[in-house]
């Protein structure tokens, strides 16, 4: 699938930039064009591989919005036509689809990429899906409710919103510098090799997947996640049978970018490795297996050929946002948000009985 990635804020442009690098270093040229929107002058500067763009100079200099993820909404709003310009070109008549990358905990991509979506959709006829990242349990409370707004904008926004959990790809005990690098860079191998599978060329057969294929699983819109497994494959076929099966469960079940959600409207399973080594009974198998553990009636299936001496299985799911994570997740924002309310509200009345006048 041809792409034009859009990264805001901090996280959203670094993880866009891992994605450019991965494709541009494996070669695949899935990635058609990549930009960084930021108010931080400091984090585009740290990024070189993608173009960039400030906006909200004139509110914030350069300094980025903090954790205000309105004011993230409002600067976005503000130099929307200057962020679509520096798109122009970049959004070439070969992208397939757009994806807005953000972490939705801050505040520059939080508040900018719902709105950048909006926007995006009157523009293009492409679908324009959100690549957003959900801040870990121990981040704080701000974190949670920013990015429960967040994502319930940009549910209703995007053609589907494809969710990274923090906690789901990282190590455990790794610091949080340690943890984003693992984090990005299995982004961006895993979410590199979705784009790319659908632009697989050789040993191109009936049974390879298709970028369409990646389209219409997305459809289903709401909520999207990715999973990932491989083991090493072997020059035996029922052993690859095997292989196959295993590396699929992995991926749904332990592999997976958002955990416990496994029930979806539709998935897509990718098997990649050499086409000698790939099963077709395996593949078959692990398809019949994703129906029943989805409870979808819509589960694709393709093969990605690939130099490896490895058997790969990418699920993708979409409308999955029935999942026990997402709910548990939502009650975390609404009580970050409940929390922040109340604060609000007890800073006012400490106030009301004041003797002094208000400034305006
Ligand atoms: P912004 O620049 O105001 O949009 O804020 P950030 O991009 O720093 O967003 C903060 C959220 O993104 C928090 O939930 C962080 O945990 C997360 N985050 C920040 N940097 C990274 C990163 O490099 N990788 C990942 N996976 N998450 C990050």
């Amino acid at each position: 699938m041809k792409v034009a990635l859009i990264g805001v804020g901090q996280a959203g442009g670094k993880v866009t930039e891992r994605l450019a690098r991965f494709d541009a270093d494996m070669g695949f040229g899935a990635v058609r064009g990549a930009l960084a929107v930021n108010s931080a002058k400091p984090d585009l500067r740290s990024l070189d591989v993608v173009d960039t763009q400030l906006i909200g100079a004139d509110r914030v200099n350069g300094h980025g919005v903090g954790g205000d993820n309105e004011l993230g909404t409002e600067v976005m709003q503000s130099d929307i036509q200057q962020v679509l310009g520096a798109l122009d070109g970049r959004v070439t008549s070969s992208a397939e689809a757009i994806f807005v990358v953000a972490g939705l905990g801050g505040g520059t991509g939080s508040g900018g990429a719902p709105v950048l979506v909006h926007h995006l959709q009157q523009v293009y006829d492409v679908p324009v899906y959100a690549l957003g990242v959900l801040p870990g349990r121990n981040e704080g409370a701000l974190y949670q409710a920013n990015a429960g707004r967040s994502l319930k904008t940009l549910a209703r926004e995007a053609d589907s919103t494809l969710l990274i959990d923090n906690d789901a790809w990282h190590e455990q005990g790794e610091s949080v510098e340690g943890a984003f690098k693992t984090i990005n860079q299995k982004i961006a191998r895993r979410v590199g090799l979705l784009f790319a599978s659908g632009e697989a060329v050789e040993g191109v057969g009936e049974s390879v997947v298709d970028s369409s294929e990646v389209i219409n699983t997305l459809r289903s819109g709401g909520i999207a996640t990715l999973g990932y497994a491989s083991e090493v494959a072997s020059d035996d076929s029922a052993e690859n049978v095997r292989t196959a099966m295993s590396v699929s469960r992995q991926a749904l079940l332990t592999g997976t970018s958002l955990p416990d959600a496994t029930t979806a409207d539709s998935a897509l399973l990718v098997i990649a490795g050499d086409p000698e080594k790939i099963p077709r009974k395996g593949v078959e198998k692990s398809r019949r297996w994703l129906e029943d553990e989805t409870g979808s009636m819509q589960v694709r299936g393709g093969d990605f050929p690939l130099e490896s001496d490895r058997l790969g299985a990418l699920v993708l799911l979409g409308g999955a946002e029935r999942s026990q994570r997402i709910e548990e997740f939502m009650d975390r924002a609404r009580e970050a948000q409940r929390e922040q309310d109340s604060e609000e509200t007890d800073h006012i009345e400490q106030f009301t009985d004041d003797r002094l006048e208000n400034l305006f």
